[in-house]
């Protein structure tokens, strides 16, 4: 703008000696020395305003850089992958959150990999790749601060391998739940041959000993038929498990006073016929939201255990209220379970004393198909025992949605269908 007033005030003052020639080259020479200092003048002010403009600019690439920053920050702490940045010789540059979560360490830039991981085999494969310049792969054991097993990639940005960039995706409950998986292929054919093997040695002892007295060959047929009905225990167990596994639970309003009465009511001859006292302290009703079939199941097992590892005493059955959660408590004046043990009796076919639970008919499948039960409920089992004196088993189960229940009950006591969607 201003250079355009100077150019106006530059051409009127160069054409002034046309109409007055008295004043000759004078003005023409001012009308040069005005546009040359406006001009000037102009420029300095266009400087200014170019370099306000440049920190605007520099300011604001400045602030988008932060921003991009903090974004890819928050990115990597995000992931639920393991991510480090080395140099050429292993030492860390950035490590993310879950890094940290992983290794439990606090401040790792300029420390070495081995120094925060305690893995070796970590800093040879990000040395390698440093080396090498490609990318490597490895699915490596980490034992520090715990055992667990991570995929790891190692990789450059350049050809220089100045800057090795690492990923670690933990894979240990994949690799345990591979290892449960064989387990359980490996324990389900033990349990099943050696029923088998037993049916078979005695019928071939039979075939053999074609004069064997009656009572001897009755001996052995009931053996056969013993280790059938294990068979058929076994195969029912792993049904019942792994339709609990498959579907997801079928929950409708029910009554698990009910329910337990029932089981108590049908375990009582047993009970009795060990001479233990079986007795049942809750409310008659309690209705709750489950599988009725499944809780049955679960109460099932529980005092059926409780009388097969009780000599002398008693089992006793509760039933509270907690919250917004029904408690199952089974307790017994049994053999215990010793503390060693505890942490391992919800697995399949795990059993503290196999010659006893094989003595009173039990497949090691009980207390896993409760604790999965449970668990799909929503709830929980824990136990509590001590060797010798006895064991009490403690299931949680949520109500469920109680209003919906309630809303039910009140239906179903003017005689009208039960709410849709619940059945
Ligand atoms: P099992 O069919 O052998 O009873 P479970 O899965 O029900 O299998 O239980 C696993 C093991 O836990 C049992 O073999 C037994 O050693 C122990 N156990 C379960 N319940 C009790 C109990 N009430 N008292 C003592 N030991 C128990």
């Amino acid at each position: 703008m201003l250079a355009w007033i100077g150019a106006g005030i530059a051409f009127l003052l160069a054409v002034t000696p046309m109409w007055n020639p008295m004043f000759g080259w004078f003005f023409p020479i001012t009308g040069f020395f005005v546009l040359a200092a406006i001009t000037l003048g102009s420029s300095a002010s266009k400087i200014a305003e170019l370099e306000s403009l440049h920190r605007r600019d520099s300011d604001l690439a400045k602030r988008q850089l932060a921003e991009q920053q903090s974004a890819v920050d928050s990115l990597a702490d995000g992931l639920d992958v393991a991510i480090f940045i080395c140099d050429g010789r292993a030492n860390i540059q950035y490590a993310n959150r879950r890094a940290s979560e992983m290794f439990r360490f606090e401040r790792p830039i300029g420390r070495s990999v081995l120094a925060v991981t305690l893995s070796y085999d970590l800093e040879q494969l990000v040395l390698e790749t440093a080396q090498a310049s490609e990318a490597r792969d490895a699915e490596l054991s980490f034992s520090y601060p715990e055992e667990r097993v991570g995929l790891v990639r190692a990789w450059t940005a350049d050809e220089s391998g100045q800057r090795v960039f690492v990923s670690v995706v933990e894979i240990s409950d994949l690799r345990r739940l591979e290892r449960v998986r064989t387990d359980f292929v490996s324990n389900v054919s033990h349990e099943l041959r050696t029923p088998m093997t037993l049916i078979r040695a005695m019928a071939e002892t039979l075939i053999d000993e074609p004069k064997a007295t009656k009572e001897v060959r009755d001996r052995y047929l009931k053996k056969i038929i013993d280790e059938i009905d294990r068979l058929s225990t076994i195969s029912n167990d792993l049904l019942i498990l792994s339709a609990a596994e498959s579907s997801p639970v079928r929950k409708s309003p029910c009554d698990i006073g009910n329910i337990v009465s029932d089981v108590v009511q049908q375990l009582t001859a047993k009970a009795k016929s060990k001479g233990l006292t079986l007795e049942y302290s809750g409310p008659s009703s309690f209705v709750i939201e489950a599988n009725a079939a499944q809780l049955t199941q679960v109460v099932l097992n529980l005092v059926e255990n409780g009388l097969n590892y009780t000599v002398e005493g008693s089992v006793s059955v509760r039933l509270e209220a907690v919250g917004d959660d029904v408690v199952l408590l089974v307790a017994d004046t049994g053999i215990g379970i010793a503390s060693e043990h505890l942490p391992r009796i919800f697995e399949r076919f795990y059993r503290v004393d196999r010659a006893r639970s094989r003595s009173s008919g039990g497949t090691g499948l009980g207390l896993s198909i409760v604790k999965h039960i449970v668990e799909v409920h929503g709830g929980n089992v824990q136990v509590e025992s001590t060797l010798n004196r006895g064991t009490e088993f403690r299931a949680t189960i949520p109500r469920g949605d109680v209003s919906a229940i309630d809303q039910n009950e009140a239906e179903a006591a003017q005689g009208q269908p039960p709410l849709e969607g619940l059945s």
